[in-house]
């Protein structure tokens, strides 16, 4: 049943690792010789021999293999696993999607898919191989052949990260259409538009899993907007539709240009004036305005990773409760806060715990209204924590 596939032999931590669920073994948790071609299927057994089920192998990522099976699979059967799972990632977006023609149908370990991620923007698809199985030329035929099956009409590119490529020790490639002709177009979440483009120097995308929480954020905005590391728009414009004004903050030109673009997309929509773009450092922007004694009813807080190690954990809290501090003196009573963090390293009660602390120390009482996380979109697999990355806390401040 297995034929000549490799073997791979994983230490007590590994395998105990692989029993709890997770899906990942690092390299330094391998048996010390590894005799497996690089991106190969291999079967994963521990130290005595038991059977962990199958995996595709990195001879180059710190993370060496991913489980695709508990069980022992061969390598001829790997084409229908993969177009099955496909199918499966699919149907669970056709169920659960709503309100919009964009989201992630394909979110790598949470759809038992590890190393591949396929975003839908309308009528574009953007694949990205995130590992040596996934860029294999016969699994992207596969890939390739299964979306095309689902999505016939849509255009596919490959968007690469040259980072993750480097890390793969993969060449180095630039990102391509796949099939069809569009590598842009317009994609609606929502009912806002905003534009994709996934090949000019200047690209757009989104963060598809704020979807549901742009949505939820809208339901209790009111007044007095800010939106603080606003990217392409993405909560300023769902903001625009129910507040008086809107400011919205990021320190890249590149994201505010576009954000601009998408603001004329929307025009038509805006219940008030224009969106007032700024372009500024987050944390001394809250620090100047706190200090002139700004006062909003709506701000929004969705800054980058800041705590990409668990070393660095301390110091994102820090700057998480910096930002929230400011943030929170900063509404007036009634007023919403719309607080996100996007490092899975950082658990929603840490996330919990620094707010209350800034709460405490801005001295206002805080009703918490909602505790969200990504969109249905983007699914959390249980003992996986890696997948459980986005927290967004909607709360209210009482007094
Ligand atoms: N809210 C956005 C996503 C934000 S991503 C959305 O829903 O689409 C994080 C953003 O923070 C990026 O656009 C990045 O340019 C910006 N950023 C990073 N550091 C910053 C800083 N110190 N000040 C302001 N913006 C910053």
């Amino acid at each position: 049943m297995t034929g000549s596939i490799p073997v791979i032999t994983v230490n007590q931590r590994g395998a105990a690792r692989l029993r709890g669920g997770h899906v990942w073994v690092y390299r330094s948790d391998l048996a010390p010789s590894v005799d497996a071609p690089a991106g190969a299927l291999v079967q994963v057994r521990d130290e005595r021999g038991k059977r962990l089920g199958s995996a595709l192998y990195s001879s180059a990522s710190q993370i060496a293999i991913r489980l695709v099976s508990g069980e022992e699979i061969a390598e001829e059967a790997l084409p229908d696993l993969l177009r099955s799972r496909i199918a499966g990632a699919i149907g669970f977006r056709q169920r659960s999607v709503h309100d919009t023609d964009s989201y992630r149908g394909i979110f790598s370990e949470a759809d038992l898919l590890p190393g591949l991620i396929v975003d839908k923007y309308n009528d574009v698809l953007a694949m990205q191989a995130l590992t040596q199985a996934f860029d294999r030329d016969d699994l992207r035929r596969v890939v390739l052949a299964s979306l095309a099956e689902h999505f016939p009409d849509a255009s596919v590119l490959e968007r690469v990260d040259p980072h993750i490529r480097k890390l793969e020790e993969l060449p180095a490639r630039d990102s391509q259409l796949l099939r069809g002709e569009r590598s842009s177009t317009i994609f609606t979440v929502n009912g806002v538009r905003f534009h994709f483009d996934g090949l000019s120097g200047q690209k757009t995308g989104a963060f598809l899993d704020q979807r549901e929480n742009y949505a939820a954020a809208a339901r209790y905005a009111h007044g007095e907007a800010l939106d603080v590391f606003t990217y392409q728009g993405g909560f300023a414009l769902h903001l625009a539709r129910v507040c008086e004004s809107v400011a919205a903050v990021d320190s890249s030109r590149p994201a505010l240009e576009v954000a601009e673009q998408n603001e004329q997309l929307n025009r038509d929509q805006h219940r008030a004036g224009e969106i007032e773009w700024i372009e500024a450092n987050a944390f001394d922007l809250l620090k100047d305005y706190a200090t002139a004694g700004r006062q909003y009813e709506t701000i929004v807080l969705d800054p980058p990773a800041f705590a990409k190690t668990k070393r660095a954990v301390p110091t994102a809290l820090r700057g998480y409760k910096e930002l929230n501090l400011r943030a929170l003196k900063m509404l007036r009573p009634r007023g919403i806060l719309v607080t996100c963090s996007c490092s899975f390293r950082v658990s929603e009660a840490e996330f919990l715990e620094m707010l209350g602390s800034a709460a405490a120390d801005a001295g206002r009482v805080v009703r918490v209204l909602e505790k969200r996380g990504a969109a249905q979109d983007h699914p959390v697999l249980l003992n996986v924590p890696e997948t459980a990355y986005l927290k967004c806390v909607i709360s209210e401040v009482l007094t």
